[in-house]
């Protein structure tokens, strides 16, 4: 058994910040083109409690500082500032950042913005931005990429309004009703059909080349030759835009029905990445956290429709299936959402993935179906924004849906019929944390299937022991849930530089087995690396990962006072790599017994030599 519980333990649970490890840091190398040294010049000059403040009633709590959290709706704070650590942390919905990350997020800018907008404030002039290829490599190519998309952008608006060539897709467009300033406002241009038009006119203009436009998705490479084409032809052109509103990519519609693909996207590039990319976020975010709701609906015209006639809280995966990305940007704002999909059989299916995915991230999912198979572009722009809403209103519960969907589809008059109808639903309401919500489904499954709800409640037993949340809700970890690599993480934190260098010569980055783990100690070990004193709003500017970011946070919210740090690091070491050890010893004696099964003597018996080995050692330890 690991010896958290022994005494030399002794954990102080949540006591007073004493140990003071985060220094400022003179030689930080972060990848952006403002010198570190003004970066963290503006880091300490700002502070967090202060900034939040000035959006956010703080009041303090030991030596944090609490407020109602202004990322989710809530009735009691669960958002914390920490003084010390310049960070903040939402205990209900996970939000997470240092001061840059606050003003990006509560004012909607770019990391460059807030860092202007903090120097503003703090009185600090910022150099000109410096521009050597190498430390900036990704940064560089980001804004290469924004700015040849902000031209691409003008390039195909002035395409759509010209008087010839854009003739076609303007009278599309006005064809499907959309007027001038709904196409201004959402910068709606129109690829001309030519193979060359906008590579040669980028190159003038941005003075790129074919290679560079490749990158940001514009053009393609023929196969196997040196020559580049328009990869938009005959199109109307969507951007794209990040939650910023900054263009990251491009999305084309057919004007014939015969072109196909009916919708081409830009490829994935260091900018658009399909799976965290809502159309719409941009515009819908403040609505859908003012709202506590999210419409989603399927494409670029719902969403546009809807917005344009003031629904104003619609995205729009836009032909992907949802993904636990897409869900984490949404459920930072609210955990509402109301699903408007197709009610042909393939939107149907996709409603029913997209659903189960929702719920294993905790979200509230509505669904509703417009009648006559109309979707919210056709619907609004028949019968308008008042009854739409009305409809939303009427939005049904998902799992009502479902369970009459299935019952609707099954046979409720035959005990196998019924238990068959049984089985489609349980799983689904397995996935539902809440207890009581799950008891009332089973409640509605058994009324309406006339099945038996105490066979349903033992049943449902059997599932909920299966199932595991995918996601743990956010919660303050109590120690005796944690486990040796978290303390390890928590070590290297408040141990610093000397710490990490202990830990990084015994242990492997392939040693810590948990996902978000093996993430900060890779972190941790590169700013070791790089010589860089260990602070925890530093470490922040080194990922996007929310819930990584959410997880540090997290722990320099609570942090661990060790009374005896160097027994704490032989104990936590010892117990990771006796984990790491059982794991391979595990995977081992199934290799052993694969061989042995397959008739391969040798090698069941050289397995068996490393396993002895490892066994011994791992008895030694
Ligand atoms: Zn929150």
């Amino acid at each position: 058994m690991f010896c958290l519980f022994s005494p030399t333990f002794a954990i102080l649970w949540r006591r007073k910040f004493s140990l003071v490890f985060y220094g400022l840091d003179p030689r930080e190398t972060l990848n952006y083109s403002i010198p570190d040294t003004v970066i963290d010049d503006i880091r300490t000059r700002s502070d967090l409690v202060e900034i939040v403040s000035e959006t956010v009633g703080l009041k303090k709590a030991g030596n944090s500082y609490k407020g109602l959290c202004p990322f989710h709706p809530e009735k009691t704070p669960s958002f914390s500032v920490s003084a010390d650590k310049q960070v903040y942390h939402c205990f209900g919905c996970g939000a997470s950042g240092n001061v840059f990350r606050f003003v990006r997020e509560t004012q909607g800018l770019s990391f460059f913005e807030a860092v202007k907008h903090l120097a503003e404030k703090a009185g600090i002039s910022l150099p000109e931005p410096r521009n050597n290829g190498f430390e900036n490599t990704d940064h560089n190519e980001r804004e290469r990429i924004r700015s040849i998309n902000l031209q691409a952008c003008q390039v195909f608006r002035e395409q759509l309004k010209n008087p010839q060539q854009g003739q076609a897709a303007r009278d599309y467009l006005q064809s499907r009703g959309f007027d001038q300033e709904a196409l201004d406002s959402y910068e709606i241009g129109y690829a001309i059909p030519s193979w060359s038009a906008m590579m040669t006119q980028l190159e003038k203009t941005t003075k790129t080349t074919p290679a560079q436009l490749d990158q940001a998705g514009l053009v393609k490479k023929k196969d196997d030759k040196d020559e580049y084409y328009d990869r938009f032809r005959n199109r109307i052109i969507f951007p794209l835009k990040d939650p910023q509103g900054i263009i990251i990519g491009f999305a084309g519609r057919a004007i014939k029905d015969e072109d196909i693909p009916k919708y081409l996207n830009s490829p994935e590039t260091i900018l658009y990445k399909k799976s965290r990319y809502l159309f719409g976020l941009d515009r819908a975010r403040s609505s859908i956290r003012k709202e506590d709701s999210t419409l989603l609906v399927e494409g670029y015209f719902d969403q546009m429709r809807a917005t344009v006639n003031g629904i104003t809280n619609a995205v729009a995966p836009c032909g992907t299936a949802l993904t636990s990305q897409q869900i984490l940007l949404l459920k930072n704002l609210s955990e509402n959402v109301t699903l408007i999909f197709d009610s042909d059989p393939a939107g149907l299916s996709a409603a029913l993935k997209g659903f189960e995915l929702l719920i294993d991230h905790g979200m509230n999912v509505k669904i509703l179906i417009l009648p006559d198979g109309q979707d919210p572009d056709s619907y609004i722009l028949k019968k308008g924004r008042e009854d739409f809403l009305q409809k939303v209103n009427e939005a049904r519960p998902f799992l009502e849906f479902h369970i009459l969907d299935v019952i609707s589809k099954g046979d409720a008059t035959t005990p196998s019929g019924r238990t068959e109808i049984a089985n489609h639903v349980l799983p689904l309401l397995a996935k539902l944390r809440n207890s009581v919500e799950r008891a009332e489904w089973i409640k509605f499954l058994a009324e309406r299937a006339r099945l038996d709800e105490n066979a349903l409640l033992s049943e449902m037993k059997k599932n909920v022991h299966l199932q595991r949340p995918k996601m743990e809700a956010y919660k303050e970890n109590a120690p005796s849930k944690m486990n040796p690599e978290t303390y390890l993480i928590h070590l290297m934190l408040s141990g610093g530089q000397t710490a990490i260098e202990e830990i990084k010569s015994r242990v492997t980055l392939d040693e810590f087995l948990d996902v978000k783990m093996h993430a900060i100690a890779e972190l941790l070990y590169k700013m070791a690396d790089d010589g860089r004193t260990i602070r925890i709003d530093s470490i922040l500017d080194m990922t996007d990962d929310p819930e990584v970011t959410s997880k540090i946070t997290q722990m320099g919210l609570n942090p661990i006072q060790f009374d005896n740090i160097e027994q704490a690091l032989v104990d936590c070491i010892g117990a990771v790599k006796r984990a790491s050890a059982e794991g391979k010893i595990k995977n081992l004696k199934s290799l052993r017994n694969q061989a042995i099964e397959a008739g391969e003597i040798q090698q069941s018996r050289e397995f068996q030599i490393k396993l002895k080995e490892l066994e011994t050692a791992l008895r030694a330890s």
